[in-house]
């Protein structure tokens, strides 16, 4: 197992449920410090494709009884069903909202709620009288993703009847693979702390799978893409039983947290760029959400905002880390090149809500449980044209 995020610890927590002895490599001094913890942690089945709903709502069911499933007593993720509030504030969005709900509901996605500017204005009072429909989903949330991963890895560890475990190698990097005289079978992976023999290697190593994909001469088309994320602890306004709230027109968003909230903005051009472990944040971005003379300000739908900037006393923190965005925005998940060498990533930006049914589905499919064949998120499927998710 190569890569010790959220989704190397997902792929051992199942390898070791499967019966198999995992040893996990992780070249950073600590479990989850890249990608993972830059995230929001929210997962919500809003999708417009059903093989994304049916993965993440995998994923869901797990977070939601995560104790009992792991054998981790008590294990609080602080998982809370929160909501996803997708505002409208331009007809052309309502009527693409309206048209997404239909999908979801023939796809029996059915608990989506269709709401009118004023029904949703009188249900979370705190929203622009410029909003003119939304769509909600109460069951969608957020969760601690360090707690989700440490989870998994201090499950993945316990040896139990029945079950296999997993090891975990902090600060030992993966240089190269060894893939025998003709380059057909994986035998083992050559890491900064010597060989370690094994029959398959799974690469989950974020934005950087293309590049630990091609140690084993597998061409992969990953686009890491920044992304930043603003921490405002304490900040009154923000009522902590608030939903998510997306602007469909332009992807800002906001969750509340730790008395105060995340804030994000997708970007949909953001170019994309090299992996790196040092992703820059930029100030003028931060200012992009906060400052309401800006087209993509958060206070187009909650004015709060607004009174929030004209105070002036915000603290806020910047994070940046990178989705991993494939050309269909799904993620790779199966079998590619020499026999042995697995793929667990591409997740575009949703690796915590999808990695636990997307792990699940690589250990199926690495013993033999899972037909390839079916499996909609094989690395070599054609790649389509998907209508725009936002986030
Ligand atoms: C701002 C932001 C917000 C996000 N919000 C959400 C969200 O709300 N919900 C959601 O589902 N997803 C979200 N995501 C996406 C999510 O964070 C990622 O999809 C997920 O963390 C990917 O996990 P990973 O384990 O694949 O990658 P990482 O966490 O990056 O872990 C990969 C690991 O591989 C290691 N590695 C790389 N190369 C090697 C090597 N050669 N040898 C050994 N180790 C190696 C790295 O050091 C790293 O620790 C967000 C991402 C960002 C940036």
């Amino acid at each position: 197992m190569v890569g010790g995020g959220i989704v190397g610890c997902a792929t051992a927590f199942f390898a070791a449920a499967a019966g198999l002895r995992v040893v996990v490599l992780e070249r950073r001094p600590a479990l989850a410090t890249l990608t993972t913890p830059a995230s929001t942690g929210a997962f919500r089945l809003q999708f417009d494709n059903p093989e994304e709903i049916a993965i993440v709502r995998e994923g869901i069911e797990l977070f939601d009884d995560f104790a009992a499933r792991t054998g981790l007593d008590g294990w609080d993720l602080r998982l809370r069903h929160g909501g996803y509030l997708f505002c409208s504030l331009t007809d052309a969005t309502v009527e693409r909202s309206r048209h997404l709900v239909e999908r979801q509901r023939s796809w029996g996605l059915d608990d989506v709620e269709l709401l009118s500017g004023d029904e949703a204005r009188s249900r979370w009072p705190y929203l622009s009288p410029d909003v003119r429909g939304a769509r909600y989903r109460a069951a969608d949330g957020w969760l601690d993703v360090k707690r989700l991963a440490v989870g998994y890895a201090t499950a993945a560890s316990v040896t139990r009847a029945g079950t296999g475990s997993a090891s975990f190698c902090t600060g030992v990097e993966v240089l190269g693979l060894d893939l025998g005289a003709d380059g057909s079978v994986l035998r083992g992976v050559e890491t900064s702390a010597g060989t370690v023999a094994t029959p398959a290697a799974v690469l989950a190593t974020g934005p950087f799978l293309a590049r630990t994909a091609a140690l084993a001469g597998v061409p992969l088309d990953i686009r890491p893409t920044r992304r930043q994320k603003l921490v405002i602890p304490e900040m009154p306004d923000i009522a902590q039983d608030a939903p998510m709230v997306i602007e469909e027109e332009t992807a800002a968003h906001w969750r509340p947290a730790m008395a105060g909230c995340l804030a994000l903005w997708t970007e949909a051009a953001t170019p994309s760029s090299e992996a790196t472990d040092a992703v820059p944040t930029d100030p003028a971005w931060a200012f992009g959400l906060l400052d309401p003379r800006s087209d993509h300000a958060l206070s187009r739908v909650t004015p709060l905002w607004a009174d929030a900037w004209q105070r002036g006393t915000l603290h806020w923190f910047q994070q940046a880390g990178q989705y991993e965005m494939t050309p269909d925005r799904r993620p790779y998940l199966g079998h590619a090149g020499p026999e042995g060498l697995w793929l667990n990533g591409g997740y575009s930006g949703h690796g915590i809500m999808t990695s636990a049914g997307g792990s699940r589905l690589v250990i199926d499919l690495l013993v033999g449980r899972a037909d390839a064949a079916a499996n909609p998120f094989r690395p070599d499927r054609p790649m389509t044209d998907r209508e725009h998710d936002i986030l």
